[in-house]
């Protein structure tokens, strides 16, 4: 292997940095370096010397190449001050004072921070859970105080300093998530809110939470609020199962497995359904009216979703409440409720369609986050983890 490319794959930039050995040796690489001689500055006296004192050799930790660990054999140089007689090691770039590792082994470490939990980056590059949350706790991120157009608002169970959920405001044209704060009270969100550039914000979306609704007419006075529609859908799907589920228990045992079973089947679109599976969600409706009836206004709801538009929803809205409500099934009259309250907001999602990419974008990034998250107890650490990933991904793209 040529020189510069041993310090490339090193990440050494310092010129005056010689390899003059190497070796493999179970799996891992070994590296002997040292620094050309050179005129160097008295830190005691500031005089100019070239004189030796003696020499040292120093095992640091490399960069990985190719996932092996790296071992660098630095041998360093003492000099000897002519004037003042003192000795010091000359400076090398690349490790930091008092350091057993090179600072791009310390790059690498944070990049994979961005993917997987402290404790298996240690492992993967050789170094301590220690040194790698406290490489992190030092690296700084910019936070993007002015808010764009469409923001949206989310929670999730990220369970840091003893708060179960904790809030998510994205950026919904960009998707890309703009910060984390701590909890999801509507004092908090306000509170973040004033602290930003809010003067663009024209639309908000969020999912049915008082909270969030009390936060942004107050801190932003009147943008538009967009119901988000996975989550205003969701309530559906929950009672239609909710009902399945009581069905389902007044069955005999094997019917009853049958029906657990089957949930998927249930839930899916009707128009999604092959000639094999409309028999089965035949047989399974067959002798239960009332799941047959919540089956067939899960699936009048899931028409008018697919169906409408922002001149049609409303009528189409109006009329399956109606029929929500005089239907027998409870857990129905609790979402036209629901969607009464927030008739305004889900009516505003078939103007503005673009939440569709934030369901995707940031439900799957939550999902994520709520994996790798799991362990980490300080917010201020989730909180940058969960930026942090974002930077890495970006740079990686
Ligand atoms: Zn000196």
């Amino acid at each position: 292997m040529q020189e510069h490319f041993i310090m490339e794959l090193l990440g050494i930039k310092d010129k005056h940095v010689e390899l003059w050995d190497m070796k493999e040796e179970n799996r891992e690489f070994h590296f002997w370096l040292q620094t050309k001689q050179r005129k160097q500055t008295c830190p005691n006296c500031g005089t100019k010397t070239k004189r030796v004192h003696s020499y040292r050799t120093q095992k640091i930790k490399g960069r990985l190449i190719e996932d092996r660990p790296v071992k660098i054999h630095l041998r360093k140089r003492r000099y000897l001050c002519t004037a003042c007689k003192k000795t010091f090691y000359e400076k090398v770039g690349f490790i930091k004072r008092y350091q057993r590792h090179t600072t791009s082994l310390e790059q690498q470490v944070l990049t994979y921070v961005g993917e997987n939990s402290f404790k298996d980056v240690g492992k993967m590059a050789g170094v301590s859970t220690n040194l790698v949350m406290r490489l992190f706790d030092q690296r700084r991120i910019k936070v993007q105080r002015i808010l764009p157009a469409i923001i949206a608002i989310d929670e999730f169970k990220g369970d840091a300093d003893k708060e179960k959920f904790q809030t998510i405001i994205v950026d919904v044209q960009n998707k890309k998530i703009i910060d984390v704060l701590p909890d999801r009270l509507s004092k908090t969100i306000e509170n973040y809110f004033r602290k930003c550039d809010t003067s663009e914000v024209k639309v908000v979306v969020m999912d049915l939470s008082k909270r969030f609704k009390d936060a942004v007419r107050k801190a932003l006075g009147n943008p538009l609020i967009v119901a988000d529609r996975f989550h205003y859908m969701r309530q559906v799907y929950w009672g239609f199962d909710k009902v399945r589920r009581e069905v389902q228990n007044e069955l005999r045992k094997e019917d009853r497995i049958l029906c657990k079973r089957s949930k998927e089947l249930l839930w899916k679109s009707p128009f999604k359904l092959t000639d094999d599976q409309k028999s089965r969600v035949k047989e399974l409706l067959k002798d239960k009216p009332r799941l047959q009836e919540a089956y067939v206004l899960k699936n009048k709801l899931d028409e008018w979703f697919k169906t409408s538009n922002s001149n049609t929803a409303k009528a189409g809205l109006e009329r399956w409440c109606e029929l929500a409500e005089n239907s027998n099934i409870e857990a129905f009259h609790s979402v036209v409720g629901t969607f009464k309250r927030w008739k305004t907001e889900i009516l505003n999602s078939f103007v503005y369609l673009y939440s569709n990419g934030y369901i995707e974008g940031v439900n799957n990034t939550t999902k994520v986050i709520k994996r790798k998250s799991y362990g980490i107890k300080s917010f201020a650490r989730l909180r940058k983890k969960i930026l942090w990933r974002q930077i890495v991904r970006e740079v990686s793209v």
